[in-house]
């Protein structure tokens, strides 16, 4: 099997998260996703992740539900510690040693590949999906190139632009706005029946204020 290990806080989970997952199974002919939600983070500030690793979780699995490629693990959730992506894969990859090995993620993010945790041995576990937006600029990853032995390990994939994202979401939230659709359904639910990201505005954008931890996942 072609299995993708899409790592994210899903601080919440949204529709841009599911629209990649879905392209990259179609470009990529992968068999399966796993959604592998964090528990804190590395590369963030505690503080700056809002709902708890059970509520992220949980809405993590109604947005898979329908989708039987789509799976959660919770490896990361149990460990209940900051785990980087380097030493999550290859525990996920131990149990199936036999697939082959895809780690998902957003262009932007990999262009910050090089202040990941042993980037190189990373590449050497798992073929890297760099989810890219049409007319986004993919030289953005040209510096990675003499930053990187495995740099061909990196595969750019074209997805659609969804202008969505977890900290935008918070944000509407917090200043009472619809986020209807910009979550999948089951996700829309548990945000309202738990009231999650209801809180103080104020507060929110000091937070995000705040510099990124550096060595991130
Ligand atoms: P936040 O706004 O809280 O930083 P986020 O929306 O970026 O969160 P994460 O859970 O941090 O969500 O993202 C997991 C992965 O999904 C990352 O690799 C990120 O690049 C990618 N991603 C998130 N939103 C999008 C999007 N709208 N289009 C493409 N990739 C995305």
């Amino acid at each position: 099997m072609r299995v993708g290990i899409f790592g994210g806080t899903f601080d919440p989970v949204h529709l841009g998260h599911m629209i990649i997952a879905e392209q990259v199974v179609e470009e990529m002919r992968l068999d399966k996703v796993l959604f592998v939600p964090g528990g804190i983070p590395p590369h963030k500030a505690a503080s700056s992740v809002r709902a708890s690793a059970e509520d992220r979780c949980e809405m993590v699995h109604a947005a898979v539900e329908k989708n039987d490629r789509f799976e959660v693990d919770r490896i990361e959730i149990d460990a209940g510690r900051a785990m980087h992506t380097v030493e999550t894969v290859p525990l996920l990859k131990e149990k199936h040693p036999e697939n082959e090995w895809f780690f998902v993620t957003g262009a932007d993010e990999v262009s910050n590949l090089l202040t990941w945790k042993e980037p190189d041995r990373l590449l050497e576990e798992v073929v890297m999906v760099a989810a890219t937006r049409p007319g986004s600029d993919l030289s953005k990853l040209d510096h990675l190139e003499a930053g990187l032995r495995n740099f061909d390990r990196i595969f750019p994939v074209e997805c659609s632009r969804v202008d969505i994202s977890a900290t935008g979401i918070r944000r509407r939230i917090l200043q009472g706005k619809s986020v209807r659709y910009m979550v999948p359904e089951g996700v829309y639910e548990i945000i309202k029946e738990k009231k999650l990201y209801v809180g103080d505005l104020r507060r929110q954008r000091t937070e995000e204020g705040e510099p990124l931890k550096e060595g991130s996942a």
